[in-house]
């Protein structure tokens, strides 16, 4: 009887097994057909300055509109891309239209900047370093109006870096995001030239202690920042949800801030209706 049962099991694992790899295979099939079909899209989050809450950039953050199963979040596509070699034809994609639209957003917004999610697979290829400088030739945008954010730096390697030089020079930035989870080598961070740190959103979650979670991330944030001071860095805080944080983390010193508090990732034209709404409340003298 009971091996009867184990062989039910195993038939059941197995069936569950093959759903899963089908629905992969067919997600990877869709995913194929994404670009030329036009359903990605790229959605941006404004980066504030910590006290005046000033913006100074926005993030991409690609979606995928999927004609059967909605809106998808990266985290839905993006390690699967990963995995074969759709994500450098994505990232090359990402990397046209976010200069694209930031082409167009200057015109009003002249010291405005975009940040790009690079995997590490991408920032090492080849090829990319050239790609991103012809994207900013292309657009008219000069190399300080680009960030490119990498996370698991200790993947990133001295001779690829090379490439980067030129366009580092030019003021190109680089930024270590998901910095404090086990991603980001701090040893590593020495070494490379790094502009800007984006500390975690977990890290930010667990600033203020609440009964299940006595102790507080703060000293922690506090040693990033002084590092970061010293090194001439700029820290930003990622997935600011509430006025107390942000209070903690501008006294902390923490130069930029991003998270629902100040605006949820959204559509270009959301982002742009957002983008006007903010900058004419600042310079509204009736306001
Ligand atoms: P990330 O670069 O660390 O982006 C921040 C993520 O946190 C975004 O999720 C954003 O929606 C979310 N977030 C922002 N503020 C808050 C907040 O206050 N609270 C909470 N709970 N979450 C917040 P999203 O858009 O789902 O992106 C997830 C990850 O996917 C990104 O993490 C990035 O690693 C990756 N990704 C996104 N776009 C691209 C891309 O174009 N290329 C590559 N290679 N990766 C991408
Ligand atoms: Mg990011
Ligand atoms: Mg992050
Ligand atoms: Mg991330």
């Amino acid at each position: 009887y009971l091996a009867k049962k184990e062989r039910g099991n195993v038939q059941r694992f197995q069936s569950a097994l093959s759903e899963a790899a089908i629905r992969r295979l067919n997600l990877e099939q869709d995913l194929r057909q994404a670009l030329p079909n036009g359903e990605l899209e790229l959605y941006y989050q404004p980066v504030v300055t910590s006290g005046a809450q000033q913006p100074v950039a926005v993030e991409a953050l690609i979606r995928w509109n999927h004609p059967v199963m909605g809106l998808l979040p990266p985290d839905q596509f993006i390690p699967l891309a990963e995995e074969n070699d759709l994500i450098f034809s994505l990232g090359a994609w990402v990397l046209q239209e976010a200069c694209r639209q930031l082409s167009v957003w200057r015109r009003l917004w002249p010291e405005l900047r975009v940040s790009i999610n690079v995997s590490s697979r991408q920032f090492t290829q080849t090829d990319f370093a050239s790609s991103v400088a012809q994207a900013l030739a292309v657009h008219h945008l000069p190399a300080s109006a680009l960030e490119l954010e990498v996370t698991e730096t200790a993947t990133l390697d001295t001779e690829s870096l090379g490439d980067y030089a030129a366009l580092m020079s030019a003021g190109l930035q680089l930024a270590v995001d998901d910095f404090g989870t086990g991603y980001s080598s701090i040893v590593r961070l020495f070494e490379l030239p790094v502009g800007i740190l984006k500390i975690d959103r977990s890290l930010v979650a667990a600033l203020i202690p609440s009964q299940d979670r006595r102790r507080s991330t703060l000293p922690l944030i506090r040693s990033f920042v002084t590092y970061a001071r010293e090194s001439g860095l700029q820290v930003t805080a990622e997935g600011v949800e509430t006025p107390e944080q942000l209070e903690v983390l501008k006294q902390a010193g923490c130069d930029l801030i991003q998270g629902f508090l100040i605006a949820r990732p959204a559509s270009a034209a959301q982002t742009e209706r957002w983008l006007r709404q903010t900058t004419e409340r600042e310079y509204d003298p009736q306001a």
